[in-house]
């Protein structure tokens, strides 16, 4: 009868996801002893919004029909409190009312656009990285968005690939540290919390060393070396609360990562007992039948689910396939039950069962979104950004009294490219080029002779005259060059990665003026531009730094800021010597001496050695390293030796240093690299300060896998190196570590 069926359907609204206060797990299970196969499958699917100009979803899509049909989990690319709520109100429209996760490649940033992680991550400064998602976090939770897809930790030591511009470069401590750093950030106090987005950790795993560093590209790689550069950083995230993670593209060893059992259920779920939900990537189940892997998207739908992989990201695999699956027992209804109970129990956690329309809240939203202290978090991480790679003669700063200064290149009144790839803004207003930021700075004080020089990426000079004859006119050169916004990203791999176009040629002809020129690069990547290395007066290398971009620049080049970035990937002479990092193993040949490589492990056309290393960068002041300490010369394998030195800053400005501790295991059962970074702090000093600096040894940091994949420190001679960058080493010594 009606009656009746009123009341069942009350009571399925009601209480089919029981009370606020109730143990999740008991509401999880209340909740799924209530729903159907069908509805079960639903939680596992994910569609992208349609992002049309009139709404996130097209008219003419079945998707509003089918998230009230209890077919979708999740919504991505839904944002903005009115769409987000739009949206759920149709997942409230279904059966059981269950709400949908919204999740946004929130990468850096939200509203207000932070430099693209790898220049975060130039900073080497955590506090400072972790602050910056947790003001990303907060703006994309204040518009509706649960869920990011971020951070990216993926080690890559190949700069052609685009989306090293994502990661925190080549470094598996650097990269560990800030992966945490990152985690922290976006999830804040914890799950539940109205500011607090689920972060999403990526892409699990080993992408980043695709071969010959084009996207989406086999991956083949020992177990050890999978174990000891690439999965740490995933651990670390999931040490510090990461709620979710997403698999890859690429095969690992022939296996595609979305169907890797060996990654996803026995090392994820559980050797480290992940309790959380795994997405795919974009279309990677389906991807399974072009990689020969699986021969159609049913049998792609049961490798992925078979494999761990809990949501099914845009392939239409799960929703269309699973339930015809269950029925002919090819997959068990258990691992459709896991995967599902894995994922409500986020959202148990979120608080959206208690309320659905929590995160999407207009005058939150707008109070929140580009708020004045946001853009001063975004203005003080970009500044801590930019790494100073030269700077002859102390050309910089510019004194605040120069009269005028030639701007030239393509990049300079670049507003857009600033924002980087990844950017989620849908205007560049709020953008500030270099040009702005140089006007705000110095106002009338001094004349900016402007000219554009060259594009980006093309071969025509017309404009070098005019730039030239700027250069003339003024008392010093700045020159904006790089990558536009959209040359390093997800399939943006590049085999030349050169200063595109003439940008190079352009800087040449500067150069003739006679005038100081002082170069900008603007990028996504480690380039190489030796000629601009080796001839002009200073260089900065600013990444794409985001909102605050032009006013960083600015405070940089006018010493308000005195650039304290480190570099965390190799910037390599030529693409010919990539991959290059720079904890590699010596052979039997090594280079001792580039000008006699006879039979060394060298080429005969190019040095070994990068022109720009790891963890290198300069200050406008300068730091003075001495008074080298260990508290013992040997440790035992549950003890420590504390080493402490003194460090000055012995120059005319206050700065930060990142101090590095590099160590390395002499002798070995398996060969070691020639160094490892295992510590590092950045300290602040005003001019003639000093302080002491401790960093503690103790076996964890002397431990490798080693051939058994056992975790271990082996006894024996350890070098112990302090340094400025990770080839500029200040202080040595070293000790031992007892049986
Ligand atoms: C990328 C992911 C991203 C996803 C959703 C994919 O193409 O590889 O990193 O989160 O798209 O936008």
């Amino acid at each position: 009868s009606f009656v009746l069926m009123l009341s069942s359907s009350l009571c399925n609204n009601v209480f089919a996801q029981g009370k606020k206060g109730d143990p999740i797990e008991q509401r999880v299970n209340d909740l799924m002893s209530k729903m159907t196969l069908q509805e079960k499958i639903g939680q596992l699917n994910q569609f992208t919004s349609d992002r049309t100009s009139t709404g996130p979803i097209s008219a003419n899509s079945n998707k509003l029909k089918d998230i009230e049909a209890g077919k979708v989990g999740s919504m991505l690319n839904v944002r903005g409190s009115k769409d987000t709520r739009m949206v759920q109100e149709a997942a409230m429209r279904s059966r059981l009312k269950i709400p949908l996760l919204f999740g946004l490649d929130v990468i850096h940033g939200y509203r207000v656009t932070f430099p693209i992680p790898l220049a975060e991550a130039a900073s080497w400064d955590l506090d400072a990285i972790e602050f910056a998602s947790r003001v990303a976090g907060r703006e994309a939770a204040a518009a509706g968005i649960h869920w990011t897809f971020a951070p990216m930790v993926d080690i890559s030591r190949d700069a052609r690939w685009g989306r090293v511009m994502e990661g925190a470069g080549e470094d598996t401590y650097l990269g560990s540290m800030i992966a945490k750093a990152r985690v922290r950030g976006f999830q804040g106090k914890g799950l539940g919390e109205l500011d607090a987005v689920m972060a999403c950790v990526k892409h699990f795993a080993a992408y980043g060393a695709a071969v010959a560093g084009r996207d989406y590209n086999t991956v083949d790689m020992s177990e050890r070396h999978l174990w000891e550069v690439y999965l740490p950083p995933f651990k670390a995230a999931l040490d510090a609360g990461a709620a979710t993670f997403m698999n890859s593209f690429n095969d690992l060893n022939g296996i595609p990562a979305t169907a890797n059992t060996y990654l996803q259920r026995d090392i994820l779920k559980g050797k480290w007992g992940f309790k959380g939900f795994v997405v795919s990537d974009w279309g990677s189940v389906r991807e399974m039948v072009p990689h020969g892997f699986a021969k159609d998207n049913e049998e792609a739908a049961k490798y992925a689910i078979k494999g761990g992989s809990d949501m099914d990201m845009e392939s239409y695999a799960y929703v269309n396939f699973l339930e015809k699956l269950v029925k002919n027992k090819e997959v068990s209804e258990d691992l459709i039950n896991d995967a599902v109970r894995r994922i409500l129990t986020k959202k148990f956690e979120m608080g959206l069962f208690d309320d659905p329309y929590r995160f999407s809240d207009e005058k939150r939203e707008k109070k929140e979104l580009n708020s004045a202290a946001n853009k001063k978090v975004a203005l003080e991480v970009a500044q801590k950004s930019i790494v100073l790679l030269k700077n002859q003669n102390q050309v910089l700063p510019l004194s605040k009294d120069v009269k005028s200064i030639a701007l030239v290149g393509p990049l300079a009144k670049s507003a857009e490219d600033m924002k980087g790839f990844w950017s989620v803004v849908w205007d560049n207003d709020h953008l500030v080029s270099l040009h702005e930021g140089l006007e705000t700075k110095q106002g009338k004080k001094t004349q900016i002779n402007y000219a554009k020089g060259c594009n980006i990426n093309d071969d025509d000079k017309s404009g070098f005259a005019d730039a030239v004859e700027v250069a003339r006119k003024s008392d010093v050169v700045v020159v904006a060059v790089g990558e536009a916004f959209d040359m390093s990203g997800e399939a943006k791999s590049r085999a030349n990665i050169h200063l595109p176009g003439v940008q190079e040629e352009l800087i040449k002809e500067l150069k003739k003026s006679g005038k100081p020129v002082v170069v900008l690069i603007m990028a996504g990547r480690p380039l190489i531009f030796n000629w601009t290395a080796d001839n002009a007066d200073a260089i900065m290398y600013t990444w794409w730094l985001g909102s605050e971009a032009g006013h960083a620049m600015a405070n940089v080049l006018f010493g308000d800021y005195n650039p304290s970035g480190k570099l965390p990937m190799t910037f390599p002479r030529s693409e010919g010597q990539l991959p290059i990092y720079y904890n590699y193993n010596n052979t039997g040949r090594p280079v001792i001496n580039e000008n006699n490589i006879h039979y060394r492990s060298a080429y005969i056309d190019s040095p070994n050695s990068p022109k720009y290393a790891f963890g290198y960068g300069l200050s406008y002041t300068n730091f003075a390293y001495s008074n080298l300490t260990l508290s013992s010369k040997s440790l035992n394998q549950d003890g420590s030796i504390t080493v402490k030195f003194t460090l000055k800053n012995d120059g005319k400005y206050a700065g930060e240093e990142v101090v590095q501790l590099y160590l390395r295991d002499k002798v070995a059962s398996l060969v070691r690299p020639v160094k490892e970074l295992k510590d590092f702090t950045k300290i602040l000093l005003k001019p003639g300060e000093s302080k002491e600096v401790t960093f503690v040894i103790n076996k964890e940091k002397l431990s490798f896998y080693n051939k058994n994949l056992d975790w271990v420190a082996e006894p024996g001679d350890f070098d112990l190196m302090i340094g400025t960058s990770s080839d500029n080493i200040k202080l040595k010594d070293t000790f031992q570590l007892l049986d």
